[in-house]
């Protein structure tokens, strides 16, 4: 589970590195050198070829603490009493050469070669007793140091940002990615995909048999390759039997909002085939949209049908 870094930068120093190296993320390219054997897993990360970096010095305990942090945690910046901006880690590495290049050194002749880089930087502003509230700190506490809270402290962080834990779980490098699905084995996605592939093709040839078709909820007239074939039960949770009920278990529907719409339940189809909207979501352009379709009639008004719009209504409809 991801951590989180607390990082001080109210000093001058701090405030001109974040600037140069956070605000201005790194070129990849201009340091290649000094960044040797990094390089390559840093492009990995960033395909833009700029990265935000940061970095502790080798002082007290920051070498063993940057230790503990990784990929995935989240990172805080502070001054000025406030919490001002937060970055994810994609990665750590120690270089001092860059670090020297980058940020010179410290009155001691330090610098901050334990470094990091960091991405999804956006702004934030918690004055620092809220934050202490958070994680239960005394409220006159002061983020003086860099320093890696608890997972349970990181836990009460998360929770107050009301940060879903998931967007900043471990990212998914492209490297990564290419593992995992080298080891799905290829047969089976192989004999997957033909029967996917031969079920869509006779789906679009019994709904598209021509350029255009109408969208079944929105009665609009689009290119059929601006409609797809909707399952009105969900495909998953269908039988055998019913799974090749194409005729019927499957509708036409425009991919500008229709076909969205029903499979997220936000519109469903009565049995008096009328077509029923969900109450107000809270979005004036959805609300919008979703007058349009409410009350319109649905075309293809075949009994066989109904079953299936009635699990929608009992399992996806939010009412
Ligand atoms: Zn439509």
């Amino acid at each position: 589970m991801p951590l989180v870094i607390l990082q001080p930068s109210g000093n001058k120093g701090a405030r001109e590195h974040y600037r140069d190296t956070i605000q201005t993320p790194v070129s990849l390219v201009d340091y290649a050198s000094s960044l040797g054997s990094q390089k390559s897993t840093l492009d990995a990360l960033f395909p833009t070829g700029t990265a935000p970096m940061w970095g502790v010095t080798p002082g007290g305990r920051n070498p063993q603490l940057w230790g503990r942090c990784s990929a995935g945690d989240l990172v805080l910046f502070a001054a000025n009493k406030r919490i001002f901006g937060s970055g994810t880690v994609r990665t750590t590495f120690h270089n001092e050469p860059l670090a020297r290049i980058l940020w010179g050194e410290d009155a001691e002749g330090r610098t901050w070669e334990y470094m990091y880089a960091l991405d999804d930087i956006r702004p934030l502003d918690v004055s620092y007793e809220e934050f202490n509230r958070w994680v239960g700190y005394n409220e006159r506490a002061v983020i003086q140091d860099f320093r890696v809270l608890s997972q349970e402290k990181s836990d009460l962080v998360f929770a107050a940002l009301d940060v879903d834990v998931e967007i900043y779980g471990t990212p998914v490098s492209p490297g990564d990615f290419r593992a995992a699905a080298t080891r799905i084995p290829d047969e089976l996605d192989r004999e997957r995909t033909t029967q996917q592939r031969t079920e869509s093709r006779y789906i679009r040839n019994h709904l598209f048999p021509s350029p255009t078709a109408t969208c079944d909820l929105c009665g609009e007239v689009f290119p059929c390759a601006f409609l797809v074939g909707a399952h009105i039960k969900k495909r998953a949770a269908c039988s055998h039997a019913e799974k090749i009920d194409i005729p019927n278990v499957v509708m036409a529907a425009c991919v500008f909002g229709c076909d969205a719409l029903f499979e997220k339940g936000y519109v469903t189809v009565a049995d008096n085939w009328s077509i029923r909207v969900s109450g107000s979501t809270g979005s004036a352009a959805l609300d919008k949209r979703l007058a349009q379709l409410a009350g319109r009639s649905f075309p293809h008004r075949d009994a066989l049908r109904l079953p299936y719009f009635l699990w929608h209504r009992n399992n996806t409809f939010r009412g």
